[in-house]
């Protein structure tokens, strides 16, 4: 039975269906009335049998373009329309019934086929063309079953008509399967695309209607019309005349050289009518199987003709598509890998890491831009003499020693191991002092075809190095200068503690322990305040603005004046800078302090601030009367932690570092001078003067960590 699982349109669509549905119906009614009596005309009474039966071919169409719900009206009438046709065509009743009962089973047949085992085919419930090769097996298995038992009823008669010989049975099944083949071969190519949506909807939404992507025509019109010429004429030369030579071979040229360069679709409408031509022409008595002294035997072999024209059309189709498929899907799979790979390629040639991949043999399959620039990639392979010398660069252990062969990363990696992170210093030509590489290594999986490798990636970290151990040194200052002052206020409490439990302190030692405890807790005060500052000066985010520097130094002095060695500062007016507020108040206090503090017991401290244009920047001179700061120390003082005057000054070191840090971050310079006459210091720096844009920013460069300053004092 038809089975079709296919869901129909919900009840409200159905009245729109039923005008296309009337129209295919009375299409179907005239189709089976024309093929039943066109059939009918080939009848033979002395045989009692129809040379050929299209019948067979209208049949499929009617099934696969109907569903479960229409097919038994479908069948009804089908049956009764040929039946009737036949008999108005002047056959018995037995006739005329047994000629439907054959049409209707094996439309049937052939669809409850389909319909179970090709579902996603247009015509069974999917939409896809007829272009696969198992889609090709199950059309001819339901093609051949539903001929074969059609042919077996109308063999055995049933009673209807009387039971058929040998060579009635032969041509019955080749009219069937031949006329179901030629119909079928180019109702299945040609149905999705009139109806990309099939009869029915798709069983499975999955399946896709046919895209232009398949195969389809590609050739010139020169080559369609040189094709429709040799068809004719191989044609004309087998059938159109009593041929004395056995031509029928050449009728393979044509069909070939269609069904190679035709799409599916006009191949099968090559194949279909140039069997039907060969079937018309073998009816007219033309042609090699017009020559056959049984009438019925030529018709059989014009239509097994059109059965084998059509199988080779489809299977060559089929093939051919299925080809087509597979290169498609491999030239899209071909550019998404090569997009990756231009895609890896890009994001490793910007890696900041260099990345070499090497053979045992130390050919480099992959190296990167960063590995190029960073260092000569190839001193990672190998310390042999040729590529060292030629490098001029070596490999050392972190502690001096020269890296064997056998120690490199890439080796070690080669022989199974996985290195991770490790420093080795790098010294080549242009430094000689040499640079720290982090390496690390590892194994390449090996395959067949790709002999043993390795992967080495390396990053210049001495930059991260230096800054570590800069951090490290810092902390190292940091807990001892915190710890000093700590160990005296510990020490002197102790004492302390000790004679008031002895009970013989006077007034004066207590006054003068307790003094030594405050001195050392306002040094810790002193230097827990610049550490803040120092922080501040160094990552504070700028906010430049335009200030009168003059109102700023002011505001600064006014507090020193009030000091116990009331110091003179004299300050130029109007001085106007572009600047951030609270790092230049941090520069004017740590500079005004200095000199305020640096001088020789019993002097009364002058400072004098002034200032000139230096074209964008303003330059400013801060001159004191102090001691003044030896010439081989004015670099050095502005280094972290570096301290000149340790005896009778307290003081961290930091300050001036402060002072260059903002400085630096404004763009400007500084440098401390030998003062006036010969006495004191003057400090110059430069900042941008108001209006000016700021200019680019310089970083603040490394400094190495200086010698600790004695906090006892
Ligand atoms: P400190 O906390 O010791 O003052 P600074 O970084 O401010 O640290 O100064 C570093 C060193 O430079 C000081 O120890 C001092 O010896 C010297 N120095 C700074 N300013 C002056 C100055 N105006 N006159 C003389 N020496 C100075």
């Amino acid at each position: 039975m038809v089975v079709d699982a296919g869901r129909r349109a919900p009840a409200a669509g159905r009245g729109r269906d039923l005008v296309p549905e009337a129209l295919r119906l009375v299409a179907f009614v005239c189709a089976t009335w024309i093929a039943t009596d066109v059939g009918y005309s080939s009848f033979r009474p002395e045989f009692g049998v129809s040379l050929i039966w299209p019948l067979s071919g209208v049949a499929l169409l009617w099934a696969a373009t109907g569903d479960r719900r229409t097919w038994p009206l479908d069948a009804v009438l089908l049956g009764a329309v040929s039946s009737a046709a036949l008999v108005v065509a002047g056959s018995t009743s037995g006739q005329a019934a047994m000629g439907a009962l054959q049409v209707v089973l094996q439309a049937t047949l052939y669809q409850s086929v389909m319909v179970r085992w090709a579902p996603r085919l247009w015509g069974s419930g999917g939409t896809r063309p007829l272009r696969r090769t198992a889609d090709l097996c199950v059309f001819l298995v339901a093609v051949t079953v539903a001929s074969a038992v059609a042919s077996g009823v109308r063999t055995a008669g049933l009673g209807l008509v009387p039971t058929s010989d040998l060579q009635d049975a032969a041509l019955v099944l080749a009219r069937n399967l031949s006329w179901m083949l030629a119909v079928g071969a180019v109702v299945l190519q040609l149905g999705p695309r009139l109806a990309p949506a099939g009869p029915r909807p798709a069983l499975h939404p999955e399946a896709r209607p046919p895209t232009t992507a398949d195969r389809a025509w590609r050739g010139s019109l020169v080559e369609l019309v040189a094709l429709a010429l040799v068809t004719a004429a191989v044609y004309a030369a087998v059938f159109t005349r009593q041929q004395p030579l056995p031509l029928t071979f050449l009728l393979t040229v044509p069909s070939l050289w269609a069904a190679m360069r035709l799409d599916p679709l006009r191949a099968a409408v090559h194949a279909a009518a140039s069997g039907t031509f060969a079937i018309v022409m073998t009816l007219s008595g033309s042609g090699v199987f017009a020559s056959m002294v049984d009438p019925r035997l030529g018709a059989a072999l014009a239509q097994a003709l059109l059965a084998v024209l059509v199988l080779k059309t489809l299977v060559i189709s089929c093939v051919m598509s299925e080809r087509d498929a597979a290169i498609r899907r491999a030239q899209v799979s071909e550019a998404a890998s090569l997009g990756r790979a231009a895609l890896l390629g890009a994001v490793l040639q910007n890696m900041n890491e260099g990345i070499v991949v090497a053979r045992e043999d130390g050919e480099v399959l992959v190296r990167n831009a960063a590995g190029d620039a960073m260092l000569r990639s190839s001193v990672m392979l190998s310390t042999g003499p040729d590529r060292a010398a030629a490098e001029e660069a070596r490999l050392f252990h972190p502690d001096g020693t020269v890296l064997d062969e056998a120690e490199l990363p890439f080796r070690r990696a080669l022989a199974g191991e996985e290195v991770l992170r490790e420093d080795l210093v790098l010294r080549f030509g242009s430094s000689p002092e040499g640079r720290v590489i982090e390496v690390s290594a590892s194994p390449v999986p090996e395959t067949e075809d790709s002999p043993r490798a390795a992967v080495v990636n390396f990053r210049d970290v001495t930059t991260v190095r230096e800054h570590e151990g800069d951090l490290a040194a810092f902390a190292g200052v940091v807990a001892h200068d915190l710890n000093n002052p700590l160990t005296v206020v510990s020490g002197w409490a102790d004492s302390l503690a000790d004679f008031f439990s002895l009970g013989d302190v006077s007034a004066e030692d207590g006054q003068a322990m307790t003094a030594r405890i405050q001195g050392a807790a306002a040094h810790m005060r002193r230097f827990i305040d610049d550490l803040l500052g120092y922080t501040v000066a160094r990552d504070r985010p700028l906010t430049p603005e335009d200030l009168d520097l003059s109102a700023v130094a002011e505001e600064v002095a006014r507090l020193r004046r009030d000091g116990p060695t009331h110091p003179e500062i004299e300050i130029e007016p109007g001085i106007q800078v572009r600047a951030d507020v609270v790092l230049v108040r941090q520069l004017l206090d740590n500079l005004v302090g200095n000199a305020v503090k640096y001088v020789a017991p019993q002097t009364r401290p002058r400072v004098t601030l002034a200032c000139r244009p230096a074209g964008d920047m303003v330059e400013l001179r801060l001159s004191d009367n102090g001691i003044g700061i030896p010439e081989s120390m004015r670099q050095r003082v502005f280094e972290t932690f570096v301290r000149v005057q340790t005896d009778g000054y307290g003081g961290t070191g930091l300050g001036l570092d402060i002072c260059r840090r903002v400085v630096v971050r404004h763009g400007g310079e500084i440098r401390v001078e030998e003062g006036a006459d010969g006495i004191g210091s003057t400090f110059v720096f430069t900042l941008p003067r108001a209006g000016s844009p700021l200019p680019g920013l310089a970083p603040v460069e490394r400094q190495q960590v200086g010698v600790s300053p004695d906090p006892s004092a």
